[in-house]
C-alpha cells in the first residue's frame, strides 16, 4: 500500500477495477459479492446504467455554478425529497458529517430565531456516530473517536440509548435538540424501538425541542421504506440524510419541517459545492431508481428472506453467530468470536462485509440486491460459519 497515503484506514489488501450491480471484481479478476455497498452507499448496485447515463449526461453539459445561481436540478430533488418526506425544505451538501452540521446548527439557530437564544445544547444518545468533524465526535460522545483532540465541543449531552427516563432528565433551560439515528449503523445496528422513536416526538413536543434524525446510513429506502421513521407514522424535524442518497457520488442533505427550516436564511449557513449540477443530476437518477412502483416492495422481500436465511443459519452455528439484528437490508451478525476473522474469512470466501461496534458484522447489499444474490451470500456464510465450527472443534 502506497506509503504517501495518510495512515488513517486499516485497509483490506484488495483493489477493485470495476463493479457490475452487486458485484466487485478485482484487478485479478476474482468477484465479489458486495454486501458492503461502499457502507450503505451505493443503494442501486455498481453502475447502474440509469446513474451512469445521468452523470455522463450532465458531465458533458454542466458541472459547477456554485450557489450564487438557480440550480433547477437541485430544486427538483428538493421537491422530490419534499413530496415524499415530512419535510418542507431541502439544504444540499457534499457528505453525512456536513449533514450534521446543518442539522445541529439548523437546530439552535430555529430556537436562536423562536424567542429562545439561550437554548443551544443538544441530547445525543450512547452508541451513535454522526461524522469526523470536531462536533460530531463531539455529539457523539465515543471516547474512542475524541481521543487525542483536546476537549470536545461545547452543547453535547449523551444519554443512554433507548432511556426515555435518562433523556427526559437530561432536559434543561438550555436544551435545542434530540438527535438520534432511528438505527445505529457504526455503534452496532442497533434499532430504536419504534414506542422510543414516538416517544422522543413527545418529548421534544413537550419540551419545545427539535427532533432531529440522522437517517444517513438507515434512510433513503434501506429498511424497505424510503425513511426508517416511516415504520413509526411519525416525523422528526430534522432528518439527515448522505450516503445511499447519492448512490456513490458524495452528496449530503438536509431536510427540514418549515418550522425549523426558517432558522436558515440568506448567509447563514453554505457550501461552495452542495447541491451542484453533476451531484444533483445524480441524486435524481437514485430517486427515479429507489422510487419506482413496486421498488420498496421488492427492497422489503428480499429482506425478508435475507433475514429468515441468516436466522436459519445462526440458529445452526450458534458457536460463530449468536444474533441476528437490523431491519431490512440494514442487518447486523453478532458474531461469536472477533468479527474480524469471520469478516475475512468471508472475503476469503467471496463474500464482502463490513464491522460495526459491538463485534457485528454488518450486511449492506444494495438495494438491488436479488433473492438470488442474497441466497449466494447466505450460502457462503453458512460454509465460512460450518469450516470455523469445524476448525475450532478439531
Ligand atoms: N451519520 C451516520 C449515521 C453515519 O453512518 C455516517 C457515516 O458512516 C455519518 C453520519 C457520517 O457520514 P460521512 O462519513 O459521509 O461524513
Amino acid at each position: 500500500m502506497s506509503e504517501a497515503l495518510m495512515n488513517t484506514y486499516a485497509r483490506a489488501d484488495l483493489a477493485f477495477e470495476r463493479g457490475e450491480g452487486c458485484y466487485l471484481i478485482a484487478e485479478d479478476g476474482r468477484r465479489f459479492l458486495d454486501f458492503t455497498a461502499g457502507i450503505a452507499v451505493t443503494s442501486c448496485g455498481h453502475a447502474h446504467p440509469h446513474l451512469v447515463a445521468a452523470l455522463q449526461d450532465q458531465a458533458a453539459k454542466l458541472w459547477h455554478t456554485s450557489n450564487l445561481f438557480r440550480i433547477p436540478e437541485g430544486e427538483r430533488l428538493a421537491e422530490r425529497l419534499v413530496a415524499h418526506s415530512f419535510a418542507d425544505k431541502a439544504f444540499f451538501c457534499n457528505s453525512g458529517v456536513e449533514a450534521f452540521e446543518g442539522a445541529a446548527k439548523l437546530a439552535r439557530r430555529y430556537q436562536h430565531v423562536s424567542g429562545h437564544p439561550g437554548r443551544w445544547k443538544i441530547v445525543t444518545v450512547t452508541g451513535s456516530f454522526h461524522g469526523r468533524s470536531m462536533a460530531a465526535i463531539s455529539a457523539a460522545g465515543n471516547p474512542k473517536y475524541l481521543e487525542g483532540f483536546g476537549p470536545a465541543a461545547p452543547g453535547y449531552v449523551t444519554v443512554a440509548f433507548r432511556n426515555t427516563n435518562e433523556l427526559r432528565a437530561a432536559i434543561d433551560d438550555e436544551t435545542a435538540a434530540i438527535l438520534v439515528e432511528p438505527i445505529q449503523g457504526e455503534g452496532g445496528v442497533r434499532e430504536a424501538e419504534l414506542d422510543y422513536l414516538r416517544e422522543l416526538r413527545r418529548i421534544c413536543d413537550e419540551f419545545g425541542l427539535v427532533l432531529i434524525f440522522d437517517e444517513i446510513q438507515c434512510g433513503m429506502g434501506r429498511t424497505g421504506k424510503l425513511f426508517a421513521c416511516e415504520w413509526a407514522e411519525m416525523a422528526p424535524d430534522i432528518m439527515m440524510l448522505a450516503k445511499g442518497l447519492g448512490g456513490g457520488f458524495p452528496m449530503g442533505a438536509v431536510l427540514a419541517n418549515d418550522r425549523t427550516a426558517v432558522g436558515f436564511t440568506p448567509g447563514v449557513h453554505g457550501t461552495t459545492f452542495g447541491g451542484n449540477p453533476l451531484a444533483m443530476a445524480v441524486g435524481n437518477a437514485v430517486l427515479d431508481v429507489i422510487l419506482a412502483e413496486g421498488f420498496l416492495e421488492g427492497v422489503q422481500a428480499v429482506a425478508r428472506h435475507l433475514r429468515e436465511r441468516l436466522e436459519q443459519i445462526a440458529a445452526r452455528h450458534r458457536d460463530q453467530i449468536e444474533e441476528v439484528r437490523g431491519a431490512g437490508l440494514m442487518l447486523g451478525l453478532k458474531a461469536a468470536r472477533p468479527n474480524a476473522e469471520l469478516i475475512g474469512a468471508l472475503r476469503e470466501a467471496g463474500l464482502l462485509t463490513v464491522g460495526a461496534a459491538e463485534n457485528v458484522i454488518r450486511l449492506l447489499p444494495p438495494l438491488t440486491v436479488t433473492r438470488e444474490e442474497a441466497d449466494l451470500a447466505c450460502d457462503i456464510l453458512e460454509k465460512v460459519c460450518a469450516e470455523a465450527g469445524r476448525r475450532a472443534a478439531e
